[in-house]
């Protein structure tokens, strides 16, 4: 096939727009001697709250220590239980059995793929300490309800926003909207490092002080360890590199936005289109509620015949991923625990869940190039003014 490729994300495309300004982050860190815990990191907390509308920032080693930091601070441990979203990648899980909890799996809503507030107030139980809520694929989930049911039953309400930098609830950026908020600088997220790298966003001077506190040995004054604590730093280097990045994020969310937009316009008259024996059906395409800005850090449909869908778009140049194809709770790392009836009964999606090429890397043609291979497998249309011979779509 002599189409170009689509690539599914590209970082090099992106760190070209900032390469200088990386580089001097990099080599000013060398110079400077200090490694860790030093004047970037504390220079990117301060920029990182700012950016989020909140009090406090705590640079750490990367998302799931940020989530498993959060939980540990508000002493959630053994005979707690959590409840997570059944949909999630798995570290929204493990920080909850990191502590000795146990993960309690809510289904997601079928629009938004955020967690359902009314089955999660039917999942709280004695033994409930908090809710954690993924702002999954960018969007805001319903943080309104769920801190109201948080408040209601004495629980904390927790954020996985490693998917959401820049999003907006009701106008406001994600990062203050729980007790606290789990940020993952991934390099393959909307704002990523150059490596590993996380932080922690609260309004809650007292758990930001515990974090920082944890974040290093439990330890405030060198050598005196007040808690037991864990080495999960956010090192200067990164530091120095997210605060050269932060610049961009919101042009590059922005372009992502633009995105979004051209699929949505041209795949949303395809739902349901075509739907005989044997082809692609579009099922669904992303759903994005009125009081919340996304920041499309993924762009997911559902299909039928997936495994058909993912090789079409792969022969027309399109890459294509899997946001997830097994759910946490039938992992096998995940084998041991005990079900509960009502989630051996969920609605699972799984397998018709597909993920676009999605971020500020695409340009026009690229982007153009995704919605005819979708025109083409969801609507059995072709247009001729692509370059389509040798393709059999069966
Ligand atoms: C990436 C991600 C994490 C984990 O972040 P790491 O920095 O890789 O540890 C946690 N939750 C969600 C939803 C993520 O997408």
């Amino acid at each position: 096939m002599n189409k170009a490729r689509v690539p599914f994300l590209d970082l090099s495309e992106l760190h070209a727009e900032c390469s200088e300004q990386l580089a001097e982050a990099t080599n000013r860190v060398i110079s400077s001697n200090s490694f860790i815990l030093g004047k970037e990191v504390e220079q990117f907390e301060s920029d990182w709250a700012r950016y989020c509308g909140v009090g406090c920032a705590i640079g750490v080693g990367n998302g799931l220590d940020a989530l498993h930091l959060i939980l540990r601070a508000l002493d959630v441990g053994p005979g707690d239980e959590v409840i997570v979203p059944a949909n999630t990648f798995i570290a929204t899980w493990l920080a909850v059995t990191m502590c000795g909890a146990s993960p309690v799996s809510v289904e997601p809503d079928r629009d938004t793929f955020n967690i359902d507030p009314n089955l999660v107030e039917h999942a709280v139980t004695a033994r409930t300490k908090a809710i954690i809520a993924v702002h999954l694929y960018g969007q805001p989930a319903d943080v309104d309800a769920l801190a109201k049911i948080a408040q209601k039953n004495g629980i904390y309400l927790v954020e996985d926003a490693a998917q959401a930098h820049g999003a907006k609830h009701k106008g406001r950026r994600i990062g203050g909207h729980s007790a606290a908020a789990a940020w993952s600088f991934y390099p393959g997220k909307n704002l990523g490092a150059l490596g590993d790298a996380g932080a922690v966003t609260t309004n809650n001077e007292a758990l930001a002080n515990k974090i920082r506190v944890l974040r290093n040995y439990g330890s405030a004054v060198k050598y005196e360890h007040l808690l037991q604590g864990f080495n999960s730093r956010l090192d200067e280097i990164q530091a120095a590199a997210l605060s050269a990045k932060l610049p961009h994020l919101d042009d590059w969310n922005e372009r992502r936005t633009e995105v979004a937009r051209s699929y949505n316009e041209a795949l949303a008259p395809l739902v349901g289109a075509l739907d005989r024996p044997g082809s692609c059906a579009l099922l669904s395409v992303p759903a994005i509620r009125e009081w919340a800005v996304s920041a499309w850090h993924l762009y997911v449909i559902r299909v039928s015949n997936r495994d058909r869908a993912i090789e079409f778009y792969s022969a027309r140049g399109v890459e294509t991923s899997i946001h997830y194809p097994i759910r946490p709770s039938r992992q096998a790392a995940f084998a041991d625990r005990q079900e509960s009836t009502t989630e051996r009964s969920q609605f699972d999606d799984s397998d018709q869940l597909l993920s676009l090429p999605m971020g500020p890397h695409l340009n026009q043609r690229q982007v153009d190039q995704v919605i005819a291979a979708s025109k083409e497998l969801f609507s059995g249309a072709r247009e001729s003014r692509l370059n389509t011979k040798g393709i059999t779509d069966g």
